[in-house]
């Protein structure tokens, strides 16, 4: 028996190999093994088993790595689609549907270092121990307060020590260490069990389609349009309860930033009797943990995966439904290679696994959209909220008036200010988001509110200060700066940007007594910062809450009567076609954080752009006036998805050697492009410059992605570039910075 292998690093050459006797026949594809390539052990994944080969000194397999095959067939399918379709070698592929933490082996299954207290240890004790060595202490109390037998690691991030501390604690009789089998379950809590609520007509009718293509293997993806607090969450948990009740698998992805203990617990609650059957997999797990969750799925005990935008890889077998919460979110877009979006993973997945799929937005992305409009997808609709709220006041807050900026910092408008100071006399809770999303680095007029934009790909032109020049990322154009606004001659034109840090520190100087806390990345370090802080501010702890995106999604808190959105502009502006629908999605969902309880929500929006669309749309809870007038604007600039596109982005450390190789790439892609095919420019992307390395940008336009994919691969591979010039391909971008 032979059979031909994909090493984890070998630029795509496949490789053939003798299976030798002993193996038996536990070798197949989707297998792990150890090869021989010339003098080095390569780790390669089996891609194909083959009767024999032509192939002259032949060598062997050296070690199976494990009993079953890691990658099932389907998965390897998957992963090969993705190479050709998003450009990208295909062993990187094929790696990224295995979580590093199995790929590599080196987590042992299940068995891990825990530790227990060795005897009863007294205050006295304790005490003497914290004089002499104060985080053996810490540790040691960790671990008193466990309870029982816990991992190590967690145990020393509990008690915020090294894990050596536990050995000295060990050598001193306090603790005993062991290895032992430990099934990690990061979330591990007493759920109390929630039970169906009755649903409402119209999430009866969405239940049965729902149900109606889980039961067609041939149905198309459901776009589940349901505004926010409609009551989409209880879908899921049906289509889900109908797959564990026909015997089939559920995957569930929401973004990253939602997948927060809350969330998890609607799912854990509901499907408490069979808590053992549900996997989470996100970011913040040890290699440990998601080596467990991951066995755990692969070994078929896990029923329900939840997960973040990878978890679209979990090795489910038998899938029934695959559901994609917040389906426009960015973050289902993964930005380094490959750079696959999870929701097309999802619908191709379902599609080949015969699963049904269900997209759900209050907030659908064009695409999307597009795709409900064409019959791609089949549309149903949630039109009201559950409890028939009314949705939240917007008013929009011109700062083009300079009078109705305040005089502190201008962050904070008038009407702003005083609408706070409203709340907290009355005890109400006032959230304040900044979308500050990266930079700003467009030009605005603060009297009239004009934007610099390319006259011909209409987004936002981006300043290069050094040259004074502004530069569209998309066709090249470029033009100098202008030193007053070409519109109404104000010489206040500039580029502007707070971050949320200022406006904190603005709030805390306008209302000294308030409470303010802060939510952002920067200040979230910690695993338990989330947690605590949104506890204070649910338990009213907190007046007034600064945050970013963290604080758009899915969040529930009754007292909340205000939102602030600081400044509109700064998403608006971005150098990307896409900014409007961005701004209108954010502003959306940060409005239906408003009202959620008994009490009315007000969202008070300061812009200096007050006409454009996505802020009237959002405004009048209009998505289908945004979106008609959005795909008019992307259909005639040739827009995805009337068009598709392709980025392709050179990084070096030094300027010249990266502009010239963006230079010659755009040179030599001109030069052989097929019929249909626009390449721009070589310009210096709008992030110009991001960890010392300069960028530069080839934007391709054409009727296809695989297209533009193949076409980019080819050239590229014909191009040798600089050991220092790094070349990354996103196919189908999101992000154009
Ligand atoms: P969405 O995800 O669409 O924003 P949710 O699923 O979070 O909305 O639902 C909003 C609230 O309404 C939740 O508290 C949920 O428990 C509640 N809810 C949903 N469906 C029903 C129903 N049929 N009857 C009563 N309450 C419901
Ligand atoms: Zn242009």
């Amino acid at each position: 028996m032979f059979v031909r292998v994909l090493p984890d690093q070998a630029a795509g050459r496949l490789l053939d190999y003798r299976v030798p006797e002993c193996f038996g026949d536990a070798v197949a594809v989707g297998s792990r093994v150890k090869v021989p390539v010339r003098t080095r052990m390569l780790t390669a994944t089996v891609v194909e088993m083959l009767e024999s080969s032509d192939v002259r000194g032949m060598r062997d397999i050296a070690e199976l790595l494990d009993e079953k095959p890691m990658i099932r067939p389907a998965l390897l399918e998957l992963a090969r689609w993705m190479a050709d379709y998003y450009c990208c070698p295909v062993e990187t592929a094929v790696c990224s549907v295995l979580p590093v933490a199995v790929r590599d082996g080196r987590v042992s299954e299940k068995r891990r270092n825990t530790v227990r207290v060795a005897r009863e240890v007294t205050e006295e004790e304790l005490a003497a121990l914290e004089k002499r060595a104060p985080r053996q202490a810490d540790a040691l109390r960790a671990v008193i307060e466990a309870g029982g037998p816990v991992p190590v690691s967690g145990a020393a991030e509990q008690a915020g020590v090294a894990e050596g501390v536990f050995r000295m604690l060990e050598k001193r009789g306090f603790v005993v260490i062991e290895s032992a089998v430990f099934a990690r379950d990061p979330y591990a809590e007493n759920f109390v069990s929630s039970a169906d609520l009755v649903l409402n007509s119209e999430q009866e009718a969405a239940l049965q389609a729902v149900e109606a293509a889980m039961a067609d293997p041939s149905a198309k993806p459901i776009l589940l349009f349901g505004v926010t607090g409609s009551g989409k969450t209880e879908i899921y948990l049906r289509a889900i309860r109908k797959a564990v009740d026909d015997g089939r698998t559920s995957l569930v992805l929401v973004p990253e930033i939602a997948l927060t203990p809350q969330t998890v617990e609607r799912f854990k609650s509901r499907f408490a009797d069979m808590q053992e059957k549900i996997a989470v997999l996100h970011s913040h797990l040890s290699d440990g943990e998601r080596h467990d969750e991951w066995h755990k799925i692969h070994s078929g005990a896990a029923r329900i995966v939840i997960g973040a935008r990878s978890s679209i890889f979990a090795p489910l077998e038998n899938l029934g439904i695959i559901i994609v919460d917040e389906e426009h979110e960015n973050s289902y877009k993964q930005d380094e290679a490959p750079r696959y979006h999870a929701r097309d993973m999802a619908v191709l997945r379902g599609h080949r696994e015969k699963a049904a799929v269900l997209l759900g937005s209050a907030t659908p992305s064009l695409e999307s959209w597009h795709n409900a409009l064409s019959g791609k997808y089949r549309l149903v609709r949630l039109d009201n909220r559950v409890d028939d709220k009314r949705m939240p006041v917007v008013r929009v807050v011109d700062l083009r008036q300079a009078a109705r900026r305040s005089p502190e910092g201008g962050i904070l408008s008038l009407p702003l200010k005083e609408a706070i100071e409203g709340r907290i006399a009355k005890g109400e809770q006032t959230i304040l988001f900044l979308n500050r999303r990266g930079f700003s680095t467009s030009m605005l007029c603060e009297a009239c509110g004009h934007v610099c934009t390319c006259p011909d790909c209409s987004v936002s032109l981006t300043f290069h200060r050094a040259a004074e020049r502004l530069c569209c990322h998309i066709c090249g154009h470029s033009s100098r700066a202008p030193k007053v606004c070409p519109k109404c001659k104000d010489p206040g034109i500039r580029h502007s940007g707070v971050g949320t840090q200022k406006v904190e520190e603005a709030v805390k100087r306008i209302f000294p007594k308030a409470r303010i806390a802060r939510m952002d990345a920067d200040s979230m370090t910690r695993k338990d910062a989330y947690r605590e802080t949104l506890g204070a501010f649910k338990e009213g702890k907190i007046d007034i809450l600064v945050g970013t995106q963290m604080i758009a999604k899915g969040l529930h808190f009754p007292n909340v009567t205000l939102v602030g959105i600081v400044n509109a502009d700064l998403g608006l502006h971005m150098p990307d076609f896409r900014a409007g629908e961005r701004t209108f999605q954010l502003l959306t969902q940060v409005a239906g954080r408003a009202g959620r309880g008994e009490m009315e929500g007000e969202v008070l929006v300061q812009t200096f752009t007050p006409f454009s669309p996505s802020i009237q749309f959002a405004r009048h809870h209009d998505y289908e006036g945004f979106m008609d007038q959005e795909m008019e604007f992307r259909r005639q600039f040739g827009y995805p998805p009337f068009g598709r596109m392709v980025m392709v982005t050179l990084r070096g450390a030094m300027l010249e050697r990266a502009q010239f190789s963006a230079e010659t790439l755009a040179r030599k892609l001109k030069a052989s492009a097929p019929a249909g095919v626009a390449v721009g420019d070589a310009v210096p992307a709008p992030l110009a410059k991001a960890k010392t390395y300069h960028r530069f940008q080839v934007s391709l336009r054409g009727p296809s992605s695989v297209q533009l994919s193949r076409f980019v691969r080819t050239t590229l591979d014909s191009l040798p570039m600089p050991a220092d010039v790094f070349v990354a391909v996103d196919v189908d971008p999101l992000h154009l910075l």
